[in-house]
């Protein structure tokens, strides 16, 4: 199994426009987050968790050749904004994209991209095929995936766990119930926004608390905002096995 960090930024990405912070003007190019997103490749699938407005440089940037299905966290624009450009995975092979999301999550971009489910369609737009999911697993092929119910503020999301391997993105609360599905995770990715605490996500601090609990082997930290601070100084504050992630990571499992 191969997870690629594809974005590690929180939803305005960093840079942020016109911000002259020292994070947002850093030559260091782990200080470049694009919005956050994995690519998951296990028993010869390609799966990629949200696609937000950066799907499509990310895509490019990883010389992605072909994605077989799109799981979605939740409905937030920074994680669905790049659906539309599925079409060069349509194209390319000549049928929708499985898309799998929660019932609420599928009724948000049925309203956010009308014109993809309109009774008349317009030639070239994009063709997705959605799969109804919600906590309870399910498969993909012989991929078995455990979804984490995640609290965002008031909005219940989707983390996944597949085999050894946990994503757990934009969250602020997680419950006893939920813990145990994430339990004995050699891998864990967590939200760790900012230092100062936030409304719908964990704070750095409450990410390593989170990380202490579950006493993975490895953990990264990713949706990251310009206010964490460098890469290059944040990641030496960090215990010896929590990585703070940037885009382009590359873990094999
Ligand atoms: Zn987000
Ligand atoms: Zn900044
Ligand atoms: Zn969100």
């Amino acid at each position: 199994m191969k997870v690629t960090f594809l974005g590690t930024g929180t939803s305005q990405g960093v840079p942020v426009i016109a911000c002259n912070c020292r994070v947002c003007q850093s030559d260091d190019s782990r200080d470049k987050r694009l919005r956050s997103s994995i690519m998951i490749e296990i028993n010869n699938k390609t799966l990629v968790i949200d696609a937000g407005p950066d799907f499509r440089q990310q895509m490019l940037r990883e010389k992605v050749k072909n994605v077989d299905a799109i799981l979605f966290t939740h409905e937030h624009k920074d994680h669905t904004a790049g659906l539309d450009d599925v079409r060069a995975f349509n194209h390319l092979k000549q049928m929708p994209m499985d898309v799998y999301a929660e019932e609420r999550v599928q009724q948000s971009l049925m309203r956010e991209f009308a014109y993809i489910f309109a009774e008349k369609k317009y030639p070239g737009i994009p063709q997705i095929k959605f799969f109804t999911i919600n906590s309870e697993p399910f498969r993909i092929d012989n991929i078995e995936i455990i979804p984490i119910r995640l609290m965002h503020y008031q909005l219940p999301i989707l983390g996944f766990r597949i085999g050894d391997f946990t994503y757990l993105t934009d969250t602020n609360f997680i419950s006893e119930t939920e813990k145990k599905k994430i339990a004995g995770s050699k891998y864990i990715t967590i939200t760790g926004l900012r230092k100062e605490k936030h409304l719908s996500h964990f704070s750095l601090g409450e990410a390593l608390q989170f990380i202490d609990e579950m006493k993975p082997e490895h953990a990264f930290i990713t949706h990251c905002s310009h206010q964490l601070g460098l890469h290059a100084e944040v990641q030496k504050e960090l215990p010896l096995n929590v990585y703070l992630a940037y885009d382009g990571l590359v873990v094999e499992l």
